[in-house]
């Protein structure tokens, strides 16, 4: 049973260290999903990533750190977007996109010349990071294209042995990735929604750029978060066709759902269901994030 208050001992973390020191890869809590993280600052670990996850080698990584100076050294410059993002969002689920440092890798940016940057906010993460005291980058622990995982549990079923450790830190707190704000563009741009909303966003940064057109980050418009089975979302208005499974409702607790959700497809999916619907939330807040992770889910089937 995963229990919320797993917590690795100081040994175990003092293991991870040492793992990240030898440049492979560990699976690690954060309060948005589980990651596949490694020294940032190492190729052939980096490229260990690429090679576990499947991934794409131009999709990007994002690098966490465990305070702010850490952040602003992997960075050329620091907006006036990100001073304020940051402040008032980390340690948590944002994550900044800034124009790189020297210090950043052309394998974690696939050659761009702008990096992602986050601090988390779960504890076994920052006692890693400050143990570390490296940067650390971390795509999602799943294989490319599926359900992110936001158990232990969930990175040991998807990834086996391929993964040295992983650091069991619970269920994830918030269940969906980060929020992904471009701050090297001005008005800044929302790239990926989550559970820091727009309305969130835009608060503290006054002006947006509108989230219209396509999007400028890779990886973000084919299917992903694919479950095995057939998602098919009903909107608000809607009522659930006959023929499913299952009736997944999003609607009545979307905060709630989205912490749920990549726990409820996996369920799905080991009861071997062929259709599922999903009762989509209205388009505020972190419904915004559930919307765009069910559209994508069900993209991976109707394509
Ligand atoms: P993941 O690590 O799977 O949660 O997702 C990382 C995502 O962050 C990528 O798929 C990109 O969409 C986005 N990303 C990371 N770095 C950059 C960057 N330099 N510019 C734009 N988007 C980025
Ligand atoms: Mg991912």
């Amino acid at each position: 049973m995963p229990s919320s208050t797993s917590s690795p001992t100081d040994d175990q973390i003092d293991e991870a260290r040492r793992v990240l020191e030898s440049g492979d890869v560990i699976g690690l809590p954060t309060e948005t999903v589980y990651g596949l993280g490694a020294d940032a600052t190492s190729p052939s670990a980096i490229r260990k990533i690429f090679a576990i996850k499947g991934r794409p080698a131009d999709h990007p990584l994002i690098v966490h750190v465990a305070d702010l100076a850490a952040a602003r050294e992997l960075s050329r410059s620091w907006p006036s977007s990100a001073e304020v993002l940051t402040e008032a969002f980390w340690p948590g689920p944002l994550t900044i996109i800034v124009e790189r440092g020297p210090m950043i890798l052309d394998v974690v940016t696939g050659g761009r010349d702008t990096v992602a940057i986050r601090i988390p906010r779960h504890a076994v993460a920052l006692r890693l990071l400050q143990r570390f005291g490296r940067p650390v980058a971390a795509p999602s622990a799943n294989r490319f294209g599926r359900v992110s995982p936001t158990t232990a549990e969930h990175v040991r079923s998807d990834l086996g042995s391929d993964v040295t450790m992983v650091l069991d830190g619970g269920p994830c707190e918030v269940g969906l990735e980060s929020t992904i704000v471009d701050c090297s563009v001005d008005p800044p741009q929302i790239l990926r929604p989550g559970s820091i909303s727009a309305e969130q966003i835009a608060d503290v940064v006054g002006r947006l750029a509108s989230a219209s057109g396509p999007s400028r980050a890779p990886g973000m418009l084919e299917s992903h978060y694919a479950p095995d089975c057939t998602i098919v979302p009903v909107d608000v208005s809607d009522s659930p066709p006959s023929d499913v499974d299952r009736i997944l409702d999003g609607r009545s607790d979307p905060l709630r759902f989205a912490h749920d959700l990549y726990s409820l497809l996996r369920d799905c999916d080991r009861q071997s269901l062929c259709r599922v619907a999903v009762l989509l939330p209205d388009d505020v807040g972190v419904g915004r994030a559930v919307r765009d992770r069910i559209f994508k889910a069900a993209a991976h089937r109707s394509h």
